[in-house]
């Protein structure tokens, strides 16, 4: 068989290439490893629910070109993030806004009451710090030249709360960052947390982009309108064929047991160091693992993520799936509900890599992988693997559309 493209995994990198390839008139063939197409957006029906099989997904964009596109596939609907966070049974909206800081300090009513709570804890920070930075004999912390705030923070702990102070860090922040990290916040790096934007309005909506949505009928037609047309072959895996560049004809010929491919460009979306055999070894990955259950009830929760920031839940969200696409009566409509507990998990061998780790030692390997992708004739490394960064979804599409530009 003969293809102008051998794409390697169904997301959204591969999903949108072999879109636009279609469009401009080349063959296509799609090939992924798992049972299913759509990468980490696949959702699965239960209950008449769409579940976020690979954990929850929600596009948000303030590019224009990239959400009429995905709505020219397929429409998205009126979802916004609007998360809330569960601290010992207290709710609290996020992210941090008027709505958070009244719950949490009832006398602040005003955006002035708020700016002059949360400076009053921040200076009283200061000062606990700094007193134990001179016992340990290490710099103060300093009011910051550019742009106001604080600099000096030793770690990750010191330099939250010198960023939103004492109650917010501990209800909101310390055991939920040390849930997802396994680590305390005092042994993790400052740089972790640059900034926590504090909102003095009374606005639940998480994201700052012109555009969110989830496509009305779920990922899974999305992905089928990117794939229309397009021949795909799934529970297939690369490394299962051998591969060959033919320098003379400028083909890519590819075999497996039951298979001849033969194609003049690859493109490659799964990890970047297992193309390369792992020469110069394997990068790390952060994980997320599920447990999802059916709920005898309407409305579990009455919102589609819940954080849940203490230590005494071991899991740090709560996702609602149902919420995501469907709204008022309709939630009521469906008798069931279908939630997942979400547990930071440490990334084990056989595990789904999700999230790249961007310390040294990582960036140092990724760092010798890359050129080699860069030399390697006539294949295109894309996505969050290939690329080893990780990626929201509407920044891959808008990769990609560049790349057909
Ligand atoms: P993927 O979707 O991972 O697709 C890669 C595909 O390659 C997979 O299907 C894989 O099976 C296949 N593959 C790999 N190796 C091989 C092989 N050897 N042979 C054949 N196939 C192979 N973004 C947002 O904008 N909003 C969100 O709310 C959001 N939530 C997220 C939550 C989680 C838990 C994670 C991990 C990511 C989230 N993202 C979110 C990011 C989003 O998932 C990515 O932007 C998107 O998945 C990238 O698409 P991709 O095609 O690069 O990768």
């Amino acid at each position: 068989m003969k293809y102008d493209y051998l794409i390697v995994g169904s997301g959204l990198f591969g999903a949108t290439f072999a879109y636009k390839a279609r469009q401009a008139g080349k063959t296509c063939l799609v090939i992924d490893k798992r049972p299913q197409l759509g990468g980490n957006v696949y959702c699965e029906q239960v209950e008449g629910i769409n579940v976020h099989k690979y954990g929850a997904h929600i596009f948000h964009t303030s590019n224009k070109e990239v959400w009429d596109f995905v709505n020219s596939i397929v429409e998205f609907n009126r979802y916004t993030n609007s998360p809330v966070a569960n601290y010992k049974g207290g709710l609290y909206n996020l992210p941090f806004n008027m709505n958070t800081f009244n719950k949490m300090w009832p006398e602040v009513k005003t955006p002035k009451e708020a700016r002059q709570k949360i400076d009053t804890q921040i200076k009283q920070a200061v000062e606990e710090i700094n007193k134990q930075h001179a016992e340990k004999g290490l710099p103060p912390i300093i009011p910051s030249p550019i742009g106001g705030g604080w600099e000096g923070a030793s770690n990750l702990e010191e330099q939250a709360l010198t960023l939103v102070g004492k109650d917010i860090f501990e209800k909101l922040i310390k055991e939920y960052t040390e849930k997802q990290w396994g680590r305390k916040c005092t042994e993790l790096p400052a740089f972790i947390i640059r900034r926590l934007p504090v909102r003095l309005i009374f606005d639940n909506n998480y994201f700052n982009d012109k555009y969110q949505g989830i496509p009305i009928g779920g990922y899974n037609k999305l992905i089928e309108g990117l794939l229309a047309g397009v021949d795909t072959m799934v529970n297939t895996d690369f490394f299962d064929f051998k591969r060959n560049y033919n320098s003379d004809s400028g083909l890519w010929e590819l075999e497996s047991c039951n298979l001849k491919l033969e194609t003049p460009e690859i493109v490659y979306c799964g990890p970047i160091d297992q193309y390369f055999g792992f020469q110069f070894g394997k990068l790390d990955w952060r994980t997320v693992t599920f447990k999802t259950r059916i709920e005898d009830t309407p409305n579990y929760q009455g919102n589609a993520v819940v954080n849940y920031t203490s230590h005494d839940e071991p899991y740090t969200r709560v996702i609602e799936h149902k919420h995501f696409e469907m709204f008022g009566q309709e939630v009521y409509d469906c008798p069931k509900t279908v939630v997942s507990e979400e547990y930071s998990t440490e990334y084990k061998e056989g595990m789904e890599p999700y999230y790249p780790v961007n310390n040294d030692r990582n960036n140092t390997l990724a760092d010798q992988y890359r050129p080699l992708a860069a030399q390697e004739p006539n294949v295109i490394f894309g996505g969050r693997l290939a690329e080893y960064r990780y990626y929201d979804m509407a920044p891959i599409i808008e990769k990609v559309l560049n790349l057909w530009k």
